[in-house]
């Protein structure tokens, strides 16, 4: 029998798609509008932690990614001041299969969680449906639709936001992210990386990881740069990312690896305030929606499905629709304190990687003294989260 208590989502990214499944799995009927006309994802990579990949295993979306999903063993932290590793850090994924580190193609995530909400006879997709208008009262009104609540999942320039605190906009970091891709074959063996490769560099940095299956590698370019006209991304022309990483500030080996891209995009990023207002009555944010961060902790998406899975939980110890606002308030309270740590954790993480001169040789002696497992250890309360 169909749910009298139904639920509507804006946005079909990885944090509505998750909480379509979470919510629908606790019994509502969600309808689920995403405004493109055909879901599509960002031709790049994804780095899923075990704090969200635990979420997507018990979603059961297991069998779909684990195939595809690559489960790097390190992290190597290397250093453009000599082109060598400061340290390699553990990863273990394999170690604890319900909980894998897992590095995903963003299409790959994607693709099982539309499988897997297409399948389910309590969630109704509508693509080409943009939520506009919006009426809360005892009850909220989504264009003709009506619902016991509704949850925006639609990214940093949130519709839902904007109709319901107009007051909170995404703010410029002062940085673009460049991503490309390429085949793992177009790079000579020595340079593949089997795990993760992070480069710390002046006023940049880099990100390197193989993906589908190893067969494709992504990479990360944060350089600094001038916004694009708000939720835009461009192409990214060679000559600009070959001056950010010159010969002059970069060695041989990484210089190597951004040449064997050959399909550069560009994105501004934008981050919302700490502390912005989540819920009113009976809508709440998730995701991007709420708390768009800089992606140097690998957490966004991340937050996302804790996000998703939280406030279906709370949504689900409700017995009537009386009690969903107060849900509501509840999933917030769970949440704010920890996504404010990791948002301030992103920020802090990206003026480490920044660092230049003598801060910078001052930065690679103290990670080499902190040493690898200590240093790994300052992730545990990211990683170790469950619900
Ligand atoms: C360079 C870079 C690297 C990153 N790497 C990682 C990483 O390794 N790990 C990680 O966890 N995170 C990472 N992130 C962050 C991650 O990509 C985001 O946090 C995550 O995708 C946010 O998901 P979301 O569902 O909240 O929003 P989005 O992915 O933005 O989805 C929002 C959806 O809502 C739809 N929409 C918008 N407006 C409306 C409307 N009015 N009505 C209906 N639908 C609407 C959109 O079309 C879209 O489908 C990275 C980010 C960047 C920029």
């Amino acid at each position: 029998m169909r749910s009298s208590r139904t639920i509507v989502i804006a946005g079909a990214g990885i944090g509505g798609l998750t909480c379509a499944l979470a919510l629908a799995a606790r019994g509502f009927h969600v309808t689920l509008l995403e405004k493109a006309e055909l879901l599509e994802e960002v031709g790049a990579g994804l780095q899923l932690s075990p704090n969200a990949s635990r979420v997507l295993i018990d979603l059961g979306l297991a069998p779909m990614l684990a195939t595809k999903a690559v489960t790097p063993e390190t992290v190597s932290i290397m250093t453009a001041r000599s082109g060598g590793e400061v340290m390699r850090l553990p990863l273990a994924s394999r170690a604890h299969p319900d909980a894998p580190y897992w590095l995903v193609h963003r299409a790959d995530l994607q693709g099982a969680l539309l499988a897997a909400v297409q399948s389910h006879p309590d969630i109704d997709l509508r693509l080409a449906a943009p939520v506009q208008d919006i009426v809360a009262t005892d009850i909220v009104r989504v264009g003709d639709l009506e619902a016991s609540a509704l949850v925006g999942a639609d990214g940093a320039w949130s519709a839902v936001r904007a109709k319901t605190f107009p007051s909170i906009q995404p703010q410029f970091s002062g940085l673009m992210a460049w991503r490309g891709t390429c085949d793992a074959a177009n790079l000579p063996a020595d340079l593949r990386p089997t795990g993760i490769q992070l480069w710390m560099g002046p006023r940049a940095h880099l990100v390197v990881y193989p993906m589908s299956a190893g067969t494709r590698i992504n990479m990360v370019a944060i350089i600094p740069g001038e916004p694009l006209a708000p939720g835009w991304n461009a192409p990214g022309a060679r000559d600009d990312i070959d001056l950010h990483f010159s010969r002059a500030r970069w060695p041989a080996n990484a210089r190597a690896m951004i040449a064997a891209i050959d399909n550069w995009g560009r994105w501004p990023l934008y981050t919302m305030p700490d502390g912005g207002a989540w819920h009113s009555g009976r809508i709440a944010l998730i995701g991007d929606a709420a708390h768009a961060m800089l992606p140097f902790a690998a957490q966004g998406a991340g937050m996302a499905i804790e996000d998703a899975t939280t406030l279906a939980q709370c949504l689900g110890e409700t017995e009537s629709n009386d009690e969903l606002p107060a849900a509501l308030a509840r999933y917030t309270a769970l949440r704010r304190p920890r996504v404010t740590r990791v948002q301030r954790t992103a920020r802090q993480q990206g003026q480490i990687y920044h660092l230049q001169g003598p801060m910078a040789f001052a930065r690679d002696t103290v990670m080499r003294l902190l040493g690898p497992r200590r240093l790994q250890a300052r992730q545990d309360w990211i990683y170790h989260w469950r619900l």
